[in-house]
């Protein structure tokens, strides 16, 4: 396949891809963005992503230049361009302010800037994810609005850089000292008492798809779940822990700091439904 990506109505190739240096993006990331993959060429759950864009950007009243067909059109005829029908691929989409003098009020003439790209996608091989992964705690040092998928990423960015030198995947954010929120680019389930725990939608954690996902395949399977927060004091408690997004789908958590952690059935009964849902 070909790294491609579209500006404001035109594709061009990945190289080819600038954006004006006073973006809005680049001086206050003020914008926000989704993440779409495709397996074999197909989208996965593209709609709930568009309506989740539409959701950030109403929030921080961003206009949006297309209508949510119009976004899964350009999707799709982005995956055609990158000749990544037959393959597995991620789709990058933003949008920002648009470029304008430096001035932190909304410029009144500025044009959106919306661009995307498309890159090769490679889940996580079965038998690295059976091994679960590291995960270490992290103080959750964001802004009150988490439910925002907005382009400031930079705690998150802080925190799995901290994950990385401690040789984990992923950093947990522990709010207040006190409860675990979801991950720095993921959401966090943990078993406890046979139940499936997760942090309530809330301002404190982003809506993620594949919890969502997972919140159905629950049903499915008839695990009863529990939209609580995980508290520190709870970590002994943990049977079995994973975490989920979109381009990590469901991975168990082998460890959060010392506590070690088996990785257990009732996540790899979820991991193979999962796996149903992408034919
Ligand atoms: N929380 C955060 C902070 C994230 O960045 C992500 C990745 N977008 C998620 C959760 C998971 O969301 P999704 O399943 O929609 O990818």
């Amino acid at each position: 396949m070909r790294q491609i990506a579209f500006i404001n109505g035109k594709f061009l190739k990945w190289e080819d891809a600038l954006i004006h240096a006073e973006d809005r993006a680049s001086n206050f990331g003020d914008g926000v963005y989704e993440v779409v993959v495709a397996y074999g060429g197909k989208p996965f759950h593209a709609e709930a992503h568009i309506e989740r864009l539409l959701y950030s950007a109403s929030q921080i009243e961003l206009p949006v230049p297309y209508s949510p067909d119009e976004i899964l059109d350009i999707i799709l005829q982005a995956i055609r361009e990158a000749e990544a029908e037959d393959e597995d691929s991620m789709i990058y989409f933003q949008l920002s302010r648009g470029f304008s003098p430096r001035d932190h009020v909304f410029p009144e003439d500025a044009e959106p800037t919306f661009y995307l790209t498309v890159k090769p996608f490679h889940p996580m091989p079965m038998d690295e994810r059976r091994r679960g992964v590291k995960t270490v705690t992290y103080p959750d040092i964001r802004w009150a609005r988490c439910d925002i998928k907005s382009l400031n990423l930079l705690p998150n960015v802080m925190a799995r850089e901290y994950a990385k030198r401690k040789g984990a995947l992923e950093s947990l954010f522990v709010k207040d000292g006190v409860k675990i929120t979801e991950a720095s680019s993921s959401n966090f389930f943990a078993f406890i008492d046979g139940r499936l725990w997760t942090h309530p939608l809330s301002n404190e954690i982003l809506s993620g798809i594949t919890r969502g996902i997972v919140l159905k395949l629950s049903k499915k399977l008839g695990i009863e779940v529990v939209e609580r927060p995980i508290l520190l004091s709870m970590l002994e408690e943990i049977e079995e822990a994973f975490i989920t997004s979109t381009t990590k789908e469901i991975i168990p958590v082998s460890s959060i700091d010392s506590l070690r952690l088996p990785v257990g059935e009732k996540t790899m009964s979820l991991i193979e439904e999962f796996q149903k849902l992408k034919k």
